[in-house]
């Protein structure tokens, strides 16, 4: 069947970026399981895999824009040393949850100096285009309870 609105897909994926160098992939691993339709997997991914069916094998190649989003500048901020009391090693790479007016926010801490911290609210990957190499393991029909909960359920999804 056809991957459409509500399948419940897996697949094997390679993602590198424009040097071909591998950031992540699946191999070795279970693939990667979710639904159609409900954004779970970045856009440009999601739009090339409408209309596939199992067994295909592609070359996805999603822009910035579609992946992760642009790299926005104002989402990189100095934080003074002080507002990180009661962690004592503070690291380039170390994550922080961040409350902002917007609601919580995952931050990766990029510089450190003795009186400030540089943050990074941005994707990891905000900013980079992704080139997926991408095969289709499996794809079925979501069951309604599936639908009403808006994710998978069993294998590669939810257990409850
Ligand atoms: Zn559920």
């Amino acid at each position: 069947m056809q991957i459409i609105e509500n399948s419940v897909v897996s697949f094997h994926y390679t993602l590198t970026d424009k040097d071909g160098k591998v950031i992540d992939s699946s191999n070795g691993n279970a693939p990667l399981t979710y639904m159609h339709g409900v954004g779970q997997i970045v856009p440009g991914l999601e739009n090339a895999l409408l209309g596939k069916t199992v067994g295909e094998k592609l070359d996805v190649n999603v822009s910035a824009a579609e992946g992760y989003g642009e790299h926005h500048d104002f989402m990189v901020q100095q934080v003074p040393r002080e507002a990180f009391q009661g962690v004592d090693d503070i690291e380039p790479g170390m994550q922080f949850q961040a409350q902002t007016p917007q609601g919580g926010m995952t931050v990766t801490v990029t510089a450190v100096d003795e009186t400030t911290v540089t943050v990074d609210g941005n994707h990891p990957l905000a900013g980079q285009d992704l080139f997926f190499a991408v095969e289709i393991m499996s794809v079925r029909a979501a069951t309604e309870e599936e639908i009403s909960h808006g994710h998978v359920h069993g294998e590669g999804g939810h257990q409850h």
